[in-house]
């Protein structure tokens, strides 16, 4: 008989190597955001694969910050070191450019006794004998280390890296019922939609100084009601998410709606609010907005 396996797969990196493009591509699922900025990913997502005979859990981290400054990012770091713990299998993520992890991650990753892979992504970017020169690089740092070349976003080498995954799955029944996607709540997925789309609208730190709160999702409606709050750190950004005549919060009311329906097949009533919060450096704020 052949055993059921099922494990949970921490996927860590810098920001913007495509942890959330791969965990999004492997599920056939726009779940996790993704923008073209670093740090678009703040929280732990799990992300939920179950077939036949295997479930794998991957786990969307934040990008490790080399010098964190405000305390949000600190927190993000230390989501990553948490997310080590109970990881079966580590996916260490790496882009043409990328360095090795700092010397306490390496370290860290070191005396963990588990599967690991090192996945090379946007080969698409890349001439073979550059993925030879990388993958050199790593198996010598990390000789125990399986190595994988992929393009998360084409989909190229993602059967075979999701084969060998599943192998080395340890034997185990499903931690989740097999329709379940993610440990997350819809009105979370709702704001992650909402931060994803100013981060694809505002420029530069505006996307950096917000955070988003769906503060009633009416759901026993016709057209489900959605009232979100956009927390912002200064009046000023406040000034730039509204812009003149309330033309840029309409725009991203706009944008944000149509991610949302199109998540949740059906149609939505959005209604956006901005209000003034210092959050990003205040550890009750940050408690509460779940961090
Ligand atoms: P994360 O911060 O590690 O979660 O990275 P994201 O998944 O948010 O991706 C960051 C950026 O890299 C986005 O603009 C993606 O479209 C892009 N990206 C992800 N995978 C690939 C890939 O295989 N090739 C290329 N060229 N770009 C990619
Ligand atoms: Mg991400």
């Amino acid at each position: 008989m052949i055993k059921f396996k099922s494990g949970f797969v921490t996927i860590l990196g810098f920001p913007n190597v495509g942890k959330s493009t791969l965990m999004n591509s492997m599920l056939g699922e726009r779940l996790s955001i993704v923008t073209p900025k670093p740090q678009t990913t703040r929280k732990r997502i799990l992300g939920i694969l179950t077939e036949s005979n295997f479930q794998i859990i991957f786990s969307d981290t934040p990008g490790y910050i080399l010098k964190p400054t405000y305390l949000l990012q600190k927190k993000m770091n230390q989501t990553i070191m948490k997310s080590l713990e109970d990881a079966d299998i580590l996916l260490m993520m790496t882009q043409p450019d990328d360095d090795f992890f700092p010397p306490e991650l390496m370290e860290k990753i070191q005396s963990l006794t588990l599967p690991k892979f090192v996945v090379l992504n946007k080969i698409d970017l890349l001439k073979p004998e550059q993925t030879s020169l990388i993958r050199n690089k790593w198996t010598t740092k990390l000789p125990e280390a399986f190595f994988y070349a992929i393009s998360a976003l084409h989909g190229t080498g993602l059967l075979e890296l999701k084969n060998a995954i599943v192998e080395h799955l340890p034997e185990h029944p499903p931690y989740y019922a097999d329709d379940v996607l993610s440990d997350r709540y819809i009105r979370e997925f709702v704001a992650e939609f909402i931060r994803e789309q100013i981060f694809l609208l505002y420029k530069q730190e505006i996307p950096y100084h917000s955070e988003v709160v769906i503060e009633e999702f009416k759901e026993d409606l016709p057209i489900p009601h959605i009232r979100a709050i956009i927390y912002v750190s200064r009046e000023s950004i406040k000034k730039i998410i509204i812009g003149e005549g309330g033309k840029s919060i309409k725009e991203l009311g706009i944008r944000s709606r149509k991610r949302i329906e199109e998540f949740l097949n059906h149609q939505i009533y959005l209604e956006l609010h901005v209000k003034v919060m210092e959050w990003r450096n205040n550890d009750k704020k940050l408690k509460q907005l779940g961090y």
